[in-house]
């Protein structure tokens, strides 16, 4: 059994940190005393959790430079990315903590008496979370879940656990109750385990591969577990002929090279349509050689190293071995880099358009028509995001209705917004995150019938 994880920085390969690796019975013991926090949190008036939620959110706004560093140094993100993510958790959590006074149950006309709802925490809810966007995702479960009034477990994935415990420490000094919000760093297979199979875990929110989602939700239909899954995608750019092509292909590089294309959203499968294909492709070039690529703590990088060797290993596999197409350039030396990538030539069924890559590479393929396009578009067994550039408003509305995935942009890549909902169509995922209805995700709707009759 692994007893530590070595944090190593992606773009040197130098050692970060070493880790402990929690233990099923650790997680056990997390376990009962989260459920006593849990107890003592969901007891306190609700502008008091409101309030210590906001007070956990002004010191993630005293540590967003720190939190920023950290997540440089573990996870290779641009500075400005990271800024932004850590920022994204001081939001997150000011969001959810303006819905605790507003976790209103219904009142129901019947007749001889009065029907009721009340919402009810779950009680203690398991966060499992991926490396790719360390602290953001975890706060999509844990700043929802503290607010509805549950404790949380988080278990930050073996890379990237470092702004996790960081955050925790956070949320003791804001006064958050001890044991209320615990890391649990681990391994997938143990400590992820261990909280998908604990009787006294009743939701798990799980952010990874399909794999492991599908493993995880055999788990949880042992118990009937309350689950929510986001499982990425593999998301078309789709440019018609009559969208503004240039500035479609201005923006086509970065809505899959961000995070060095580590982003369950990248537009990694672009659309095109074949009258304004080969210019397309002619702009396309400069786009993707002018992508600034490099050391992630300088500030004008645009794009940094890939998570892990085991991740550059994964995406080289992807890439047929003098394969056509756009190459910019990457740094050469230590760390887990590899350069942009769009391929062209490609099958629109080969694995790699149809498959998540996660890593700085997508395929270019031409389309006829509108019904080509959506059928091209949702070639794939996830659905999770979408572009659609387009002149025609009607089109624009057309295709984003009839595109089978959770989020559409037209003539923008803009995706994820804490206030507006999250997740995927087909094996993208299962449920909901962000968004207004975020709080009552992780709750449990309760129905009383006062008989007046008697
Ligand atoms: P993964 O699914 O193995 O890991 C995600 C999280 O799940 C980690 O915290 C991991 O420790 C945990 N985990 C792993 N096995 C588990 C198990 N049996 N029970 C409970 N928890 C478990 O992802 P990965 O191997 O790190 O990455 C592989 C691929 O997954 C990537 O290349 C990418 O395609 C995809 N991925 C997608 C996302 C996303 O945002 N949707 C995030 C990370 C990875």
């Amino acid at each position: 059994m692994i007893h530590e994880h070595r944090v190593l920085n992606p773009a040197t390969e130098e050692l970060v940190a070493t880790v402990p690796a929690t233990s099923a019975a650790e997680v056990s013991t997390a376990v009962t005393r989260a459920a006593a926090a849990q107890r003592t949190w969901a007891a306190l008036a609700p502008a008091d959790r409101a309030r210590l939620l906001r007070r956990f959110a002004v010191l993630v706004d005293e540590h967003v430079e720190r939190l920023a560093r950290l997540e440089v140094t573990e996870a290779g993100h641009t500075l400005g990315n990271a800024r932004w993510e850590a920022a994204n958790v001081r939001d997150l959590l000011d969001y959810a903590a303006g819905g605790v006074e507003r976790l209103t149950g219904r009142q129901i006309p019947v007749p001889g008496g009065i029907d009721i709802t009340f919402l009810d925490p779950l009680g203690v809810v398991g966060v499992i979370a991926p490396w790719n966007f360390p602290m953001p995702v975890a706060a999509w479960g844990v700043a929802p879940a503290l607010a509805a009034g549950n404790a949380v477990l988080l278990k930050p994935a073996e890379t990237t656990p470092l702004t996790a415990q960081y955050l925790a420490r956070l949320a003791l000094e804001a006064g958050l109750p001890e044991h209320l919000l615990q890391v649990l760093p681990g391994a997938g297979d143990v400590t992820g385990r261990a909280l998908v199979e604990h009787p006294g875990v009743a939701k798990i929110v799980f952010t990874g591969s399909t794999r492991v989602g599908k493993e995880i939700m055999a788990g949880c239909a042992d118990r009937v577990k309350r689950l929510t899954l986001e499982l990425g995608g593999k998301s078309p750019n789709i440019v018609f002929a009559d969208a503004d092509i240039e500035t479609a292909a201005a923006a086509a590089p970065m809505s899959f090279l961000d995070n060095a294309g580590q982003d369950c959203c990248a537009r990694t499968r672009i659309l095109v349509q074949r009258s304004v294909y080969d210019r397309f492709l002619e702009l396309l070039v400069p786009a993707v050689a002018s992508v600034v690529v490099g050391d992630p703590s300088d500030e004008k990088t645009q794009m940094g190293p890939l998570i892990s060797l085991a991740q550059l290993e994964r995406v080289r596999g992807f890439v047929p071995e003098g394969a056509d197409g756009i190459r910019g350039g990457a740094p050469t030396g230590p760390g887990f880099w590899f350069p942009p990538t769009v391929l062209t030539g490609i099958a629109p069924d080969a694995p790699v358009a149809t498959e998540e890559i996660f890593g700085p590479v997508a395929v270019v393929l031409p389309f006829e028509d509108e019904d080509d396009a959506v059928r091209l578009a949702d070639a794939t067994d996830h659905g999770l995001a979408g572009s659609v550039w387009t002149r025609d408003v009607g089109r624009a509305l057309r295709v984003s209705r009839a595109v089978r995935a959770g989020n559409l942009s037209v003539n923008s890549h803009s995706a994820v917004r804490y206030w507006t909902p999250f997740g995927g169509y087909k094996q993208s995922g299962l449920g909901r995150e962000l968004g207004p209805d975020a709080l009552a995700a992780f709750t449990e709707t309760k129905n009383v019938f006062i008989g007046t009759e008697a």
